[in-house]
């Protein structure tokens, strides 16, 4: 299974420089870039910085994140191809932190008709029972 196979799932990540943050999942950890330029941090990990356009980015592990606010969401009912029908309908959401990242992911822990826009959530790494690995929103 390639690192983009492993990472699937609802969460949107860059498909390039990936291999660390998949790594990093497979311990339960989330990993973030650093660019060493500017300083600017991103999740999910990209790996150059949009905002000096420097190609030196650090990966550091993504302690900073913090608690988020759930800025939008939606709930897909059609079960997308190559996920398990049982997973739907599913939750998904963006969610803005203290540090600027806006996070698309699944939502877990809440029920549908829960969901608030500016309630509060953190980020949770997540193993899937097939083997895949992916991030994903839950209630803080
Ligand atoms: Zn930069």
């Amino acid at each position: 299974m390639t690192e983009i196979e492993k990472f699937g799932h609802f969460a949107f990540i860059r498909h390039s420089g990936i291999s660390k943050y998949v790594e990093a999942l497979e311990q339960g950890k989330l990993t973030a870039t650093r660019c060493r330029k500017c300083g600017s941090v991103y999740f999910p990990p990209r790996k150059f910085c949009p905002k000096c356009l420097a190609d030196d980015m650090e990966w550091i592990e993504y302690e900073q994140a913090g608690e988020g606010r759930l800025l939008s969401y939606s709930i897909l009912y059609l079960a997308v191809a190559g996920f398990d029908e049982k997973e739907f309908p599913a939750p998904v959401g963006v969610a803005q932190f203290p540090d600027g990242n806006r996070v698309y992911a699944r939502i877990e822990g809440v029920a549908p008709d829960s969901l608030r826009v500016g309630m509060r959530v953190k980020l949770v790494p997540k193993a899937l029972p097939d083997g895949r690995v992916t991030h994903v929103l839950q209630p803080a």
